[in-house]
């Protein structure tokens, strides 16, 4: 490609609006275009590099044994209804209605779409396993888009889905993807991990989400220090605690005025006791029906967690109004002694006594609070945020905190859907049964930022060779000496006759704004031609991350970049 002819927009200054590296790079080396928010152009140079993302995912999907179809964007509500996501997906979901007044909308996810296909295509046992998958364009109303590509509301993602007869057969296709995903981020050239995650709004019994490893990203992953164990802080599971031995005196129970004091901190600090000591009342409503969760002061509840643990298909903070109706105070009061609803417990509340709580009134808490003295407590269960003071839930060891890049995630589905969809198969026997699912999600535009907040310096991106828009740079360096010129065009047919993808910077520009656009965009290995190289004998070769390149004669250059590409591959290998 020559850069005369090509459409490369890049741009010096840092974009007020972009917090993130990724972002700035890319809008930096012309690669997207914000059309509005969350909503972005994928320019000539961004679209190279994530049809590099999809051909490796392609090319482990079809290794994997998935078959690749597209869907439609645009999904009837029936099918939405049918599921019964259609009154649950929220905001998120982007409602349309056609001129007839049909409800419809954009698909943020295809789950209902496939199974509408594979219960009507699919009849026997004999046809399964199967698994379809495509690289679709995806809409999410996201409440915070941000980020550029990394969280936007219109966005490319691969997404499979896996059809099985039984829990054996889910398990072995359930395993299969999780091995194409390594192999698809290791290709991609990323750090990743493979941690446990919450099911969400897709529902289901089990998944893992592929996480690289990033200081900006927005998901933080929780670690054991010393086992393999790995879990997204949402998911991350809190080992219950063992009860202390001999028992403790029980206080009599005391009101305590507590003027104006409402927080945790607020409390605590008006008591003087550390937050330990206090037990947090928090009023929710767990698909409509009001419910009191109590945590320890110290410790934050787990909505994910909580959800699993009702069983409840939406979770949210009461309104003010419930809070008051319930404890029969204004909010900032609210405690489990009196109050009109269940109350379930986090774990660690288990062993307590003598503790403090909301009074249920205005200025009021009560001290030397005990459960099962003063009020009863219907379930205990693990629903609160692990700390960095708990301990590795499988082994006992201490953990560590990262944050990372949710790029790909996969689902055990189990028979939600089929069982919601009526998509049955005939097993052996003749008898109907509900297929087996799986799903499995990339974010395509995701992956290529997280490979980007991985791999960029002060001068720009440093892409990993294969997600590199071109492999090589060729940068003539004066454009009026012909010898430079009759160079560079040798060696440029040299490289694309070797199949080499190569951008030659033809433009009349001084060398030192073709170094720092060829550095913006980060293609790995730089060749410069000039009146300087051809005197030392030929044309000095440079990877992006080396500091001084080498000279190598004009006749044997391109057979010199071959080599260093092949010795750049099999870095990575
Ligand atoms: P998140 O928690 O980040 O919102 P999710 O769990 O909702 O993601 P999935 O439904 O599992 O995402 O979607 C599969 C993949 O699609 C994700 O792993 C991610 O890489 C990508 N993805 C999801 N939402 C977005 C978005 N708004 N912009 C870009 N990529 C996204
Ligand atoms: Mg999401």
């Amino acid at each position: 490609m020559r850069y005369s002819k090509y459409f490369i927009p890049t741009q010096k200054e840092v974009p007020s609006d972009a917090e993130v590296v990724s972002h700035q790079l890319m809008l930096r080396a012309g690669m997207i275009r914000k059309l509005t928010s969350g909503i972005y152009t994928y320019l000539p140079l961004g679209l190279r590099s994530l049809k590099k993302v999809e051909r490796i995912i392609r090319e482990e999907m079809d290794m994997a044994g998935a078959i690749e179809l597209v869907m439609p964007a645009v999904q009837p509500a029936e099918l939405w209804q049918e599921s019964g996501r259609w009154d649950y997906y929220g905001k998120e979901l982007l409602r349309l209605k056609d001129r007839h007044g049909r409800d419809a909308c954009f698909g943020p996810t295809h789950e209902e779409v496939i199974t509408d296909l594979v219960r009507r295509e699919v009849k026997s046992y004999k046809q399964l396993p199967v698994n379809f998958y495509q690289i679709q364009t995806k809409f999410r109303d996201e409440i915070r888009p941000r980020f550029g590509l990394m969280r936007g509301r219109e966005f490319i993602m691969k997404d499979a889905y896996s059809f099985d007869a039984g829990e054996e057969g889910v398990a072995r296709s359930y395993m299969r993807m999780h091995e194409a995903y390594c192999r698809i981020f290791e290709r991609c050239g990323l750090a990743f991990r493979a941690v446990e995650a919450d099911t969400g709004t897709i529902g289901g019994s089990f998944s893992h989400e592929f996480m690289v490893l990033a200081d900006t990203g927005e998901d933080e992953v929780v670690s054991c220090t010393s086992c393999a164990y790995a879990a997204n802080l949402e998911k991350a599971e809190v080992k219950d605690q063992v009860a202390p031995s001999g028992t403790r005196e029980l206080l009599p129970l005391k009101e305590v005025a507590t003027p104006g004091a409402k927080t945790v901190e607020e409390v605590t600090s008006f008591l003087s006791i550390g937050p330990e000591k206090l037990v947090k009342t928090i009023i929710l409503e767990a698909d409509g029906t009001p419910v009191a969760v109590l945590v320890r002061g110290d410790h934050e509840i787990n909505l994910a967690k909580l959800k699993v643990f009702l069983g409840a298909q939406v979770v949210e903070m009461a309104s003010t109004k419930i809070i008051e109706d319930v404890t029969g105070a204004p909010t900032g009061f609210a405690g489990p002694k009196g109050i009109r609803v269940k109350v379930v417990a986090d774990n660690s509340v288990r062993n307590m006594s003598n503790y403090v709580t909301g009074g249920n009134k205005k200025d009021l808490h009560l001290a030397n609070v005990t459960h099962g003295r003063d009020y009863a407590i219907s379930a205990f269960g693990d629903l609160r945020i692990i700390t960095s003071l708990d301990m590795c839930p499988r082994c006992g060891a201490s953990i560590e905190f990262r944050r990372g890049i949710e790029v790909g995630h996969i689902f055990k589905l189990g028979t939600k859907y089929s069982k919601a969809m009526k998509a049955f198969f005939l097993d052996e026997r003749g008898e109907e049964r509900p297929f087996v699912m799986g799903c499995y999600g990339i974010g395509v535009g995701r992956t290529l930022a997280a490979a980007i907040e991985q791999n960029h310096d002060e001068k720009g991106i440093t892409f990993p060779l294969p997600l590199a828009p071109f492999q090589v740079a060729l940068l003539p360096l004066q454009m009026h000496e012909s010898r430079v010129v009759e160079a560079a065009e040798y060696l440029y047919r040299e490289l694309i006759s070797k199949g080499v993808e190569v951008l030659m910077d033809d433009r009349d520009e001084r060398p030192g704004v073709k170094f720092n656009d060829a550095d913006l965009i980060g293609i790995p290995l730089r060749v410069t031609v000039g009146t300087k190289s051809l005197k030392e004998g030929g044309v000095e070769i440079k990877l992006r991350t080396e500091e001084r390149g080498s000279i190598a004669a004009l006749h044997e250059a391109a057979s010199c970049v071959t080599n260093k590409l092949a010795a750049l591959n099999d870095s990575l290998k």
